[in-house]
């Protein structure tokens, strides 16, 4: 038997991954579905993909829950993790000891460190053409004249210092 993969999704993952039927299985908890709905995002969608069963509703167990708020606290990340996020990693959890290998789809820092610190695998959501957009670029502090990529420190147009930095991407 196939070992059994679970992706847990945040509230913002169901913004950004495709809610289909695959050989993975997708779950989620109530608070973040209702942040979802509330929060007008996706709710449609959202609905679709629990109607379909293309993603399973959990409720996590409260020793799970208290394991989460453990870790979280020894990490530092317990302040910043909301409801929606403990009982989504305790239900990630609750799989883990199941036996499931479980990926926590996430871009909140604090959901993450603290998924990791439980031994669970995390994944971003950041889109792959965002970050392929951000790149390096070097300014001249003297003439201001910029440069698609490293010069190194002095500008080769009129030897001043040249600083270097990263573009953030605008997502176009
Ligand atoms: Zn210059």
């Amino acid at each position: 038997m196939a070992g059994r993969k679970v992706y847990a999704l945040d509230t913002r993952a169901f913004l950004s991954v495709q809610l289909e039927p695959g050989p993975a299985e997708l779950i989620t908890v109530q608070e973040v579905v209702d942040e979802v709905l509330y929060g007008g995002l996706a709710p449609e969608r959202l609905a679709t993909a629990l109607a379909r069963q293309v993603v399973k509703l959990k409720k996590p167990s409260q020793s799970s829950v208290e394991r989460v708020k453990v870790a979280a606290a020894s990490t530092g990340d317990l302040p910043r993790l909301s409801k929606a996020d403990v009982n989504l990693l305790a239900a990630a959890f609750d799989a883990f000891s199941e036996g499931a290998s479980v990926v926590v789809l996430s871009d909140d820092y604090s959901l993450q460190n603290t998924a990791l610190k439980l031994g669970l695998e995390v994944a971003g959501l950041a889109r792959q053409p965002v970050k392929e957009l951000r790149e390096w670029i070097s300014k001249c502090v003297v003439c201001g004249k910029v440069y698609g990529r490293a010069v190194g420190d002095v500008c080769p147009s009129c030897g001043g210092e040249v600083v270097r930095y990263v573009r953030a991407s605008e997502g176009r």
